[in-house]
């Protein structure tokens, strides 16, 4: 039998399971677990839904479900597909899938439905990646980036880059069949105007990038300062606030949760600087100059937390300084008691970074922090339209590749080359971009894709 099947819908209870089939003989194996209860032999249609049971070998009813019959082509994956509506109980769902199994399917492989819809060329591999993206989103902003490219428009793009490329390399192959002079210095004309005009675009993906790249892997946040300063005392008042959204979510690649705020619609990751959350006894370890020092570099953005009820200590002036390249939001904590410090403070006057008062106790003070981080970043302003938004790494990687490429190709007709030398370098871009369709990717890194996504998608 030529059939791979999965549970579809997450683990656990809910009102309908969904146990998704598909391969060549997805209908067979339907055929002999299922008993609709219009029993008209008639030729089975797509997009159409029976309604009916499904029993074991012996014979024992185990759920009344609804089948949905896609008819090759017209499915995800382009084959014959069914997917059984079944009740929403694990042992439902699973005892279903079993008996899938014992009639001749495969258990699907992680993501191995889009992987076939992909392989079939039904979507192409950027489009697949949207799909994990789709899943994935964390704000509803990337749920937006993420459909904008299954809907194609990053592929369009590529493609219309592609065959601006190949158009000219035609022109490229006709004068190297005849290599009169003249001809070979127009082709070289037209051939850099034709890289410069990539060249653009490829940079305004590139460009793109930093937007797509706030919008999915957010801003992240350190909250620093001596101890007692209140850091955990803050941290537990953004993360219990009201207006943020606290999602723990189990990435699919690295099982590790992440907590996150959201503001303006980007998701802010709070660093959990070793000990501000698992604080244990340590209560006098200092955060000391070098750790200060390794937590910024690996932050967005940081909050430095002072205590305003003392005197400003010779450490946190020197941490002060140390962080003056970076993106620091000074907050003057325990508002609510008697400040020995404020903004008038000389010495906090001279500091040349944003100050907010706030009382981490009192939860006071923190929409005016989420107001000064908004303006930061310019939150506001980074909106999802139709334009392209590149989110993801990889294609940001190819795309420099492929710039660095054309830039390549431009100074070898700068400085003379043979026309075939400049041919190879040329080849390379078209290669580069085809890399985030998938035309010309390997399957090492194709398999790496796909292992990304979750069973039964
Ligand atoms: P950390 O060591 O920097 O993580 O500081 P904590 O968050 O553990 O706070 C140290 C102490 O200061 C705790 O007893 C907190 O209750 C207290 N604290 C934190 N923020 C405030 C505040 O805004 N006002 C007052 N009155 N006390 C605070």
């Amino acid at each position: 039998m030529e059939a791979i099947v999965a549970i579809s819908t997450p683990p656990g209870y809910g009102g309908i399971g969904i146990i998704r089939i598909s391969g060549k003989d997805s209908f067979k194996i339907i055929e002999k677990i299922f008993e609709p209860k219009n029993k008209e032999k008639d030729k089975i249609k797509g997009y159409t839904m029976k309604y009916g049971k499904i029993f074991d070998f012996e014979g024992k009813i185990i759920d009344e479900v609804l089948v949905t019959y896609f008819v090759s082509p017209k499915s995800f994956t382009t084959e014959n597909m069914c997917e059984i509506n079944s009740h929403g109980g694990p042992i439902v769902v699973k005892k279903i899938l079993e008996l899938c199994l014992e009639n001749g399917a495969r258990m699907a492989e992680p993501g191995e439905f889009t992987k076939i819809a992909f392989l079939n060329g039904r979507i192409d591999l950027a489009q697949s990646e949207a799909i994990i993206d789709m899943i994935n989103a964390k704000t509803e902003k990337e749920q937006q980036a993420s459909i904008n490219q299954l809907e194609g428009n990053l592929s369009n793009k590529i493609n219309e880059i592609r065959e601006d490329i190949m158009q000219k390399m035609v022109d490229i192959e006709a004068s190297i069949d005849y290599p009169e002079y003249d001809i070979e210095e127009i082709t070289k004309g037209e051939l850099r105007k034709m890289l410069e005009r990539v060249n653009i675009k490829l940079k305004e993906l590139e460009r793109n990038f930093e937007k797509g790249k706030l919008i999915k892997d957010g801003i992240k946040m350190a909250i620093i300062g001596r101890p007692n300063a209140g850091k955990s005392s803050l941290l537990n008042a953004i993360l219990n606030e009201d207006r943020a959204i606290v999602t723990e979510y189990e990435g699919t690649t690295r099982d590790i949760i992440e907590e996150f705020i959201v503001i303006e619609g980007i998701p802010i990751k709070v660093i959990d600087t070793a000990g501000i959350r698992n604080k244990t006894e340590d209560k006098i370890e200092q955060i000391g100059i070098e750790k200060a020092k390794e937590i910024a570099k690996n932050a967005d953005l940081v909050i430095y937390i002072i205590d305003s009820s003392k005197k400003l200590e010779d450490e946190d002036k020197e941490i002060l300084k140390l962080l003056k390249d970076k993106k620091v939001i000074i907050v003057l904590n325990k508002q609510d008691l008697n400040t020995e410090i404020s903004v008038e403070t000389e010495e906090i006057k001279k500091i040349n970074k944003p100050k907010i008062k706030l009382s981490a106790l009192k939860k006071d003070g923190i929409e005016q922090l989420y107001k000064e981080i908004s303006e930061m970043f310019r939150l506001g302003e980074i909106i999802i339209d139709d334009s392209v938004t590149v989110t993801n790494e990889r294609h940001k990687e190819i795309i420099k590749n492929a710039q660095k490429n054309t830039n390549d190709s431009i100074n070898s007709i700068d400085n003379n080359m043979p026309i075939d030398i400049i041919q190879i370098s040329i080849k390379q871009t078209l290669e580069e971009l085809g890399k985030i369709t998938g035309n010309t990717v390997s399957e090492d890194i194709i398999d790496e894709i796909f292992k990304k996504f979750c069973l039964g998608k």
